[in-house]
């Protein structure tokens, strides 16, 4: 559909955090007239998210904005899982980036906020949206304004508004779930007396705890302390050093927090991602306890599977029902994002004789069962996620992470930096395939194999790194793909 005149913008984003400013980064790639609305006049200088998993770092890479972060971020190549005693090796993985990336959130988000605005995205502080509503061609969105209230159209509108997500309520989206019935604390501090080994996890009957150095040489202290557990309790310095000491027997010299708050489990997720014109993408679309540091990551992965299908329909390049496979292949990923956190909920919760003993047999099996760690780091990381087909003819490629192998004389994620899809040929035979991709402005690269044992003639990456499609065979099977195809690409 074309933009009406009358329209402030294609789309408008409410909320400018990870997701939404990734988003509109993605929207402006695509050229998509984008505006963002942001209640609070300028960014909070606390970090919530620190850890950046593999990815979202291969996520920014494949746009190429991931050099900054690598470069000035503390590369941790164990983290936790359920503040077990046993930290989760990540540096089995294979991709670029085989660690935990410590960068705090608002730097993220400056970094992000840049690249939106760089490539033209208008962001707009000080704007709180109140409500909206839907027709059949557009969204009206209200919000309040420095000068006053004032409504913007659009031909879409997304809610990257996080967890009380007003977009979610005005668009009368459910948000099923439970409420917190646990507090975890944290506190970034100076610790006079830190452990010797970078991340260090304790769990004793006072309590759980993980101390995580930070990249300026402080360290994030935060766990769960059972006998802190009133909500209506601020958190102070000394209540802190309290509950560290009780969980570790010793406070490392705990001092000058230059944050300090608590967090519960609260566990929800919007029903659709979808409703007509309205999308909802990360905290919006789920929350959970801050367990593992994966609801950042989650977030950027939402918007970068939002971003290409909403740019395709938007400018008329892909059919509308492109939108309802964002909600297809991202809820579940949510649903699983929950089921994690809940078990490492139930883990971090664990001070009972059992609780604890079920902690080292766990923490056990993870030391002498490699495989299981790897797993979980696969699972954490996002490494893991895939978009299986509905048609089980499909080339098991079809759906799966397309890892940044080597094409074109450098390598995937590179050749996917402009957000479109790329056509890779592995055998070099491909020429009527080769017209027809480019007359859909589909490029295509050569390829020398896919990495292991898949056997491919030819695959077709998305422009978010998924597999669309990919085949054994040559020329008229790609030629044939490429027009069933064609319609959705941008
Ligand atoms: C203690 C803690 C530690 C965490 N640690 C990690 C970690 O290590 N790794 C990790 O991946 N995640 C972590 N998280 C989670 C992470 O912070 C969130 O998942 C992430 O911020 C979600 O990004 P988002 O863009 O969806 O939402 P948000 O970051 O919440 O952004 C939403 C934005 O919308 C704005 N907004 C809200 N309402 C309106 C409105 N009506 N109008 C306009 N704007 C509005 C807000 O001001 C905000 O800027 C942690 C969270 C907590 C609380």
């Amino acid at each position: 559909m074309t933009m009406m005149p009358e329209h402030d913008a294609e789309v408008v984003i409410a909320g400018a955090g990870p997701a939404g400013l990734w988003l509109a980064a993605e929207l402006r790639l695509a050229g998509v007239p984008t505006i963002v609305l942001e209640q609070a006049p300028e960014r909070g200088p606390y970090t919530r998210g620190l850890g950046v998993h593999a990815r979202t770092l291969e996520v920014l890479a494949m746009r190429g904005a991931a050099d900054t972060l690598v470069r000035q971020g503390r590369k941790m190549p164990r983290w936790h899982f359920g503040m077990l005693p046993s930290l989760v090796d990540f540096s089995v993985l294979d991709t670029p980036f085989p660690f935990v990336l410590a960068y705090p959130q608002p730097l993220l988000e400056d970094l992000l906020e840049r690249r939106a605005t760089e490539l033209g995205t208008t962001v707009l502080r000080g704007y709180t949206v109140t409500g909206l509503s839907q027709d059949e061609s557009s969204v009206r969105i209200e919000a309040a304004c420095p000068s006053g209230p004032r409504a913007f159209t659009a031909s879409f509108a997304v809610g990257c508004d996080g967890a009380h997500s007003t977009v979610r309520e005005a668009a009368g989206i459910g948000f099923p779930g439970t409420d917190s019935s646990l507090f975890g604390y944290l506190g970034d501090v100076t610790l006079d007396a830190p452990p010797e080994h970078g991340t260090v996890t304790i769990a004793s009957r006072g309590g759980t705890l993980i101390i995580a150095p930070l990249p300026d040489g402080r360290f994030r202290v935060s766990g769960f302390d059972p006998k802190g557990q009133d909500p209506g309790v601020t958190l102070t310095i000394n209540r802190l050093r309290a509950s560290v000491q009780r969980a570790a027997g010793r406070d490392f010299g705990l001092r000058d927090a230059t944050w300090m708050s608590r967090f519960g489990n609260a566990t929800r997720q919007a029903e659709n991602y979808r409703s007509g014109r309205v999308l909802l993408a990360g905290d919006a679309a789920h929350i959970h306890m801050p367990a593992g540091g994966v609801g950042l990551n989650v977030a950027v992965q939402d918007a970068m599977n939002l971003g290409w299908k909403l740019a395709a329909v938007v400018q008329d390049r892909a059919a509308d029902d492109l939108l309802d496979t964002y909600h297809a292949e991202r809820h579940p990923v949510g649903a699983d994002l929950l089921n994690n956190t809940l078990a490492q909920t139930a883990l971090i919760a664990a001070f009972s004789a059992e609780g604890l003993a079920l902690r080292d047999v766990l923490a056990d099996l993870m030391n002498r069962t490699p495989d299981m760690s790897a797993h979980l780091a696969a699972d954490m990381s996002g490494l893991a996620v895939s978009y299986p087909p509905a048609d089980l003819a499909a080339h098991p490629l079809t759906g799966q992470r397309a890892p940044d192998q080597p094409a074109d004389g450098t390598s995937l994620f590179p050749l996917l930096a402009d957000g479109r899809a790329v056509l890779l040929d592995f055998r070099g035979t491909l020429d009527r395939a080769v017209k027809t991709a480019r007359d859909l402005g589909i490029p295509t690269r050569t390829a020398d194999a896919w990495p292991g044992q898949h056997d491919v003639g030819a695959a077709i990456i998305r422009p978010d790194g998924y597999v669309w499609w990919a085949t054994e065979h040559a020329d008229d099977t790609v030629t044939a793909a490429l027009h069933a195809l064609g319609a959705r690409f941008p």
